[in-house]
């Protein structure tokens, strides 16, 4: 029960990592406010799972890529839960193509949604961790926002991205104890990666030291980490969650 009594905001968490997450993080005694762009049936399972564990669930749909619905939910959620004490930026994208073949839209679609969006969600959210002096921020980076990779030339940068704005809010914000941390999944086995064609997938396994893809849970484990009090002196870190690969 490493969170109870604490509340944690989610974004995009009725499915994959988000609601690994979401899940790890209730049955440690969180409050949950989480959000979806799409999907209001699993959103409602979701909710439903959740609550079993005895804490509070709400969700919001709510698009992380809008300034205005970012502030929006701001309020709502502050109004629902009174307080929130971490905040993790999990909604994401990809649009891979080589340069050559890679649409200005691709490219664009990218960084609204996995970068700009943790703009919006932190600037949103700031105003309750500075009025409290208390909040955790995690932000879902990837290894590939720390070593790039041939084909995802967008979701890179969106990812380096990400890991520029941990470290620089770190330093902004943490002489009122509000922490700025990153997670750099490496290859979680997900909707998002069960696109991928069996052999890459394959391929993929073989090269990781660990020789097995992550699970959600061993990315929700290392929030939980930033998220609760065993990490009270960590800020303006990336942690490799990844099985080795990039070691
Ligand atoms: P996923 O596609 O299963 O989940 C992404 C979630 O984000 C979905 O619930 C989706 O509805 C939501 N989302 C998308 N656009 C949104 C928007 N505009 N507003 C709100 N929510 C939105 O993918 P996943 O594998 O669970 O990935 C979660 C995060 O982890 C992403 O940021 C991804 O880049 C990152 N990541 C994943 C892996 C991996 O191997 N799966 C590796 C490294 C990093």
């Amino acid at each position: 029960m490493l969170l109870k009594g604490k509340t944690a905001v989610i974004t995009g968490a009725s499915r994959g990592i988000g609601r690994g997450i979401a899940e790890v993080f209730a049955q440690n005694g969180a409050n949950v406010a989480f959000t979806y762009s799409s999907s209001e049936s699993k959103a409602l399972e979701l909710e439903k799972e959740l609550s079993s564990y005895g804490v509070k669930v709400k969700s919001y749909k709510s698009d992380a890529a809008s300034f205005e619905a970012c502030e929006l939910l701001a309020s709502e959620v502050t109004s629902d839960f009174e307080t929130v004490d971490v905040l993790i930026n999990n909604a994401g994208i990809t649009r891979d193509n080589l340069l050559m073949r890679m649409s200005e839209e691709d490219f664009d679609d990218v960084i609204r949604v996995n970068l700009k969006s943790v703009f919006n969600m932190t600037k949103a959210f700031q105003r309750g961790f500075l009025k409290q002096r208390s909040g955790s921020i995690i932000n879902v980076s990837s290894i590939v926002g720390v070593k790039g990779n041939a084909g995802q030339a967008n979701y890179a940068a969106s990812k380096a991205g990400i890991i520029g704005f941990t470290k620089s809010i770190a330093l902004e914000l943490g002489s009122r104890n509000i922490r700025s941390n990153a997670i750099a999944p490496g290859f979680i086995e997900t909707e998002m990666t069960a696109q991928l064609d069996d052999a890459v997938v394959q391929q993929w396994r073989d090269g990781i030291p660990l020789k097995r893809g992550g699970t959600v849970t061993d990315v929700a484990n290392a929030c939980l980490f930033f998220a609760s009090d065993l990490s009270t002196y960590v800020t303006g870190q990336v942690l490799l969650v990844d099985g080795g690969m990039l070691t």
